[in-house]
């Protein structure tokens, strides 16, 4: 799950890494009251999850209240990278004298935590990377040792840190961050800039941070601040619901049990010269409530022009699936054409079950190929 900055810097702050005050704000007049409350010149910033938002001039200086509606009506309703602008964070603004770039991802090749540390913050990180990897600290953590005070050191000796003041608060930084990434079971936290301002003093302007889905259990304070209205309506359902679903861009609805069996769907769609619209994952489940739900998501989606509906029955039977399908089918109305393919456990009952009480529109194939090449002829 990726937090926006404001949330990440909310993070940030529990584990005391040094962030500015802001307030979040939906309106020009919010972050009107917010700019007069904290005083002084403030920034305001287009909350969206992606990246780049100072050169889609999402991000701006402004002198007072004044300026800071005057920029929030400009930046909210902004579309930047295909996100719409809806929330706006107005924090403080900082004065810098330079701007350095920190992270800590999960790096699976080596199954360690990856520090990386630069000079050259601000732009765009794979630029540095590409161009001067000297200029790149990069440090695994072995995660039965932790986070050394001597590892501190080579991140910031190994990127040129000169100033003992600023090493010593960086060296703080990257151990509070190693703990918030632990803490809170990120797969990746990023600062850029880490700013150093002309007073000296080290804090994070920004923050990118993404926790583990799979550990959101044990987060509850986190797994609220999802956003659900970031979602496009049918993921939101489908979120809801508790069903895997991923939008695409052809014309076939796919629906499989098993990630490898809808993998290989979309698969076999493609090489029966169709394009897969979307695809849902009803996990070892098949009872249904789980194809209604399943059905209803994919079949919101306009570009659907036919549903292949592909099930391996293991555990799960496809005289049960085949049950399923008929008590969906009976109580929504679905008018694209829908074909089947059961095999496996109790096919034979499955595939009798539904050839007898099925609607017009639902076609049973007896192979996973066969099914893709009618579902995509159903859908030209
Ligand atoms: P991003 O473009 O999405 O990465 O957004 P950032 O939060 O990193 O902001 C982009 C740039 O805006 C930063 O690199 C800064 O140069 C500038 N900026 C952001 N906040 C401030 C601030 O408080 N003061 C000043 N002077 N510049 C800021
Ligand atoms: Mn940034």
């Amino acid at each position: 799950m990726d937090l926006y900055e404001y949330q990440g810097k909310e993070l940030f702050r529990r584990f005391g890494i040094p962030v500015s005050e802001g307030r979040l704000a939906t309106s020009p007049e919010e972050a009107r009251t917010a700019a007069q409350e904290l005083g002084g010149q403030v920034v305001v910033k287009a909350q969206v999850l992606t990246g780049g938002r100072g050169k889609a001039g999402g991000i701006k200086l402004a002198d007072g209240p004044d300026e800071a509606e005057e920029h929030a009506r400009a930046i909210l309703g902004l579309d930047i990278n295909g996100h719409v602008v809806r929330k706006l964070w107005i924090e403080s603004a900082s004065a810098i004298a330079r701007e350095y770039y920190l992270s800590l991802t999960f790096d699976r090749g080596e199954k360690k935590a990856l520090f990386m540390f630069t000079k050259e913050g601000g732009i765009d990180i794979e630029e540095v990377a590409a161009e001067r990897p000297e200029a790149l600290a990069r440090l695994h953590v072995d995660p039965l040792e932790g986070f050394q005070p001597y590892q501190a050191r080579r991140l910031i000796y190994g990127a040129g840190i000169e100033n003992p003041d600023e090493q010593k608060q960086i060296a703080k930084i990257a151990e509070q961050l190693y703990a918030a990434f632990v803490g809170t079971d990120a797969v990746l936290t990023e600062i850029n800039p880490l700013i150093v301002t002309p007073e000296g003093q080290v804090k994070a302007l920004d923050s990118k941070f993404t926790v583990d889905d799979n550990a959101l259990y044990k987060h509850p304070d986190i797994a609220e601040m999802r956003d659900l209205e970031a979602y496009p309506p049918e993921e939101r359902a489908a979120r809801e619901k508790d069903v895997t679903y991923v939008k695409l861009d052809g014309e076939v609805g796919v629906l499989g049990n098993g990630a490898g069996l809808v993998m290989s769907t979309l698969d076999v769609v493609a090489l029966a010269g169709g394009r897969p619209a979307n695809f849902c994952d009803l996990g070892g489940g098949g009872d249904a409530q789980g194809v209604v739900d399943a059905l209803e998501i994919i079949s919101a989606d306009p570009q659907v022009r036919s549903i292949l509906f592909n099930i391996f029955g293991g555990i799960t039977r496809c005289d049960e699936v085949a049950r399923g399908i008929l008590q969906a089918l009976n109580s929504m109305s679905i008018e694209d054409p829908i074909v089947v393919r059961l095999d496996g456990t109790n096919a034979e009952e499955g595939r009798q079950l539904l050839q007898e009480a099925a609607p017009p529109n639902l076609h049973v194939e007896p192979t996973m190929l066969d099914a893709a090449k009618r579902a995509v002829e159903l859908a030209a």
